[in-house]
């Protein structure tokens, strides 16, 4: 197809018109989500460079959720254990959905946890949730469809949903107890609803919803759906569901049959640079089997096939290696006793490794401002949709909590004067 007449005045170089109007060139809406850097990176780089200057001991960066303890040493002899297979083995392709034997390990794990009877081929491994999210998304949303996520949530969803061709409704969650707002959530339903996202343990706010909670929003899910007369998913995606301070986490497919679960070892074992996870489409969804082949098709689509093989590996012998939460226990205890002796105000953090802290003043920007003269690196909520918060992601050292002290002391004295 050639080139039509340039429109002078709008050519960037990179974009220019077909004669029937059409925009030809490099992709704007991929090129925008490119060049724009998402402000948890922008902080974390900042961090980087502030610790090159001033010394790592004296920058306390709460900003990025990389797990901050190691891979349990059981994934390190499964590794051991794979390089001794024949190297066309180990490193040739894969099924699309996964080794089937990967998948059982899976399945048979999640069938001894929750009590059900899911087989391997109701899973699809994946590079992380990140992939499971995406497929997903892909594969229960049409054009025009409209996503509803819980704010404050992680800003990769936005981004996720317009790529399925949808748009993302924001939801606040109860401003009091951050657990989902279900009338809100009703209110916002309209027919071209596709999907609800729901992320518990929650990042950012750490979270976990209740049992009750969820079977409010079930309850609105199934109404909504034979109101509008087509399904309206619950996408359960549970990265830090292993994460969790002695509170029951929910299984949500046997509190909503339409619940499409995505997972990763990202947090639990500590492996987010290897890119390993699933959806599960349960049997009990009543679309199960298009769902399935609509699961394997996003994942086509999008060239998300054959995860990882060298991790699916690990998945069969490691798929039940507990998450080492001790430390992050620990960090929770010591930040949450350190930031309320001084005056802070937050959400008790239930699980994932963020604690959720009003900003002492309404602008978010402005305090992490100040906080940062401070050497103090959390990330304001505007980031996660919502104003007059900040997250302090405590998967950091003990030792990074506990010499911060001083500093948040002192940004709290400053707002005193
Ligand atoms: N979902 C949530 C809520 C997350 O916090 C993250 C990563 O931080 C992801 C998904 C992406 O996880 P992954 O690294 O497994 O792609």
């Amino acid at each position: 197809m050639g080139l039509g007449m340039l429109h002078a005045n709008e050519y960037n170089g990179m974009v220019s018109y077909s004669t029937d109007g059409r925009v030809m060139g490099i992709n704007q809406q991929s090129y925008a989500y490119g060049a724009s850097k998402s402000s948890i990176r922008e902080i974390a780089a900042y961090g980087a460079a502030r610790k090159a200057a001033i010394g790592a001991e004296n920058v306390y960066d709460f900003s990025l959720g990389n797990p901050s303890v190691p891979a349990p040493d059981a994934v390190r002899d499964s590794i051991a254990h794979a390089l001794t297979l024949p190297a066309t083995a180990l490193h040739g392709y894969t099924p699309a959905n996964g080794l089937p034997a990967a998948r059982k390990a899976v399945s048979d794990s999640l069938n001894r946890r929750f009590g059900t009877t899911y087989g391997p081929d109701d899973l699809y491994l994946t590079c992380g949730a990140a992939a499971s999210i995406s497929i997903t998304l892909n594969a229960v949303c049409n054009a025009g469809d409209e996503v509803i996520v819980i704010a404050p949530y992680f800003p990769e969803y936005a981004v996720f949903i317009q790529n399925a061709g949808a748009s993302c409704v924001e939801v606040m969650a109860d401003a009091e107890t951050f657990q989902i707002d279900v009338p809100a959530v009703e209110a916002a339903i309209t027919e071209r609803t596709a999907a609800v996202m729901v992320d518990s343990p929650n990042n950012p706010v750490g979270s976990v919803y209740a049992r009750q909670n969820l079977e409010d929003l079930a309850s609105v899910l199934g109404r909504k759906s034979r109101e509008y007369g087509h399904a309206i998913y619950l996408i359960s995606d549970e990265p830090y569901r292993e994460i969790a301070y002695d509170v029951e986490v929910p299984w949500v497919p046997t509190i909503y049959d339409r619940t499409i679960v995505c997972y990763s070892y990202s947090k639990s074992l500590s492996l987010p640079g290897e890119r390993i996870g699933w959806v599960l489409v349960p049997p009990t969804n009543p679309e199960h089997d298009q769902l399935v082949p609509a699961v394997a098709g996003a994942g086509r689509k999008m060239g998300f096939v054959c995860a990882p093989a060298l991790f699916q590996r690990v998945l069969i012998d490691c798929v039940d290696e507990p998450a080492n939460i001790e430390a992050y226990a620990k960090n929770r205890r010591a930040l949450t006793e350190g930031l309320s002796a001084i005056g802070y105000e937050f959400i008790e953090p239930q699980g994932a490794f963020y604690l959720w802290m009003r900003a002492l003043e309404p602008d978010a920007n402005a305090f992490f401002e100040r906080a940062k003269s401070y050497e103090l690196l959390p990330v304001p909520s505007d980031s996660f949709g919502c104003t007059g918060w900040v997250r302090v992601g405590y998967c950091v050292s003990y030792e990074t909590i506990v010499n911060s002290m001083p500093a948040w002391q002192q940004l709290w004295d400053s707002y005193q004067a």
